[in-house]
């Protein structure tokens, strides 16, 4: 059966990812409030870049956060991207809050400066080979626990991660047109 991945559209980079689903046969449903989750099947879940701060409290003004919380807990498969990486952090270093906070990881925000803030690199994904990685304003991971498997790394920062039904990129896999992360991802569903 065809799946069916719901993708958080309440701001930010969601519509790109909508394209790289439709390129591997996968129905994609815009989450923009509590009844898209509540009257929808989804396979998985994809919460993409854009603004943290913005997301994280739009989750809550839409009454998506607990939903969606408890989702993820009971095991929903989830990608975060950039954005979304930060979402699900348990610790965020150089951020008081904590959103979701579902993956043993601890992330930096705007980890590459502003100077940097935008830059491109092909790196080894695990059990993928070379991707390439488009990173804008990007967060990475700073460490994580021995439950996370690291997936991929760009200058001994930790740019992709997975633990259980959760997996992160600090990287815009969906501004790319290589599918293999999103693949990756939906080999997790
Ligand atoms: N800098 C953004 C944040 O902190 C993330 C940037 C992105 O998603 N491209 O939320």
């Amino acid at each position: 059966m065809k799946k069916t991945i719901g993708v958080l559209a309440v701001q930010g980079a969601f519509a790109e990812h909508a394209v790289s689903l439709k390129k591997l046969n996968v129905n994609s449903i815009e989450i923009r409030q509590k009844s898209d989750l509540t009257n929808n099947h989804i396979d998985g879940i994809i919460l993409p870049g854009g603004e943290s701060t913005v997301m994280g409290k739009l989750l809550h003004e839409l009454k998506l956060f607990d939903f969606l919380r408890d989702s993820i807990v009971k095991g929903l498969p989830v990608l975060g991207t950039c954005a979304g990486l930060i979402l699900l952090a348990k610790t965020i270093v150089n951020d008081q809050n904590v959103y979701l906070g579902t993956m043993d990881i601890v992330a930096k925000r705007n980890a590459y400066g502003r100077q940097l803030g935008s830059f491109q690199a092909d790196g080894e994904f695990a059990d993928i080979g070379e991707v390439p990685m488009t990173f804008i304003r990007a967060p990475y991971i700073e460490s994580a626990s021995k439950n996370v498997k690291v997936l991929a790394q760009i200058d001994n920062h930790i740019v992709a991660a997975k633990q259980d039904n959760m997996m992160v990129t600090s990287f815009h896999p969906e501004l790319s047109s290589d599918l293999s992360v999103h693949r990756f991802f939906l080999d997790l569903v």
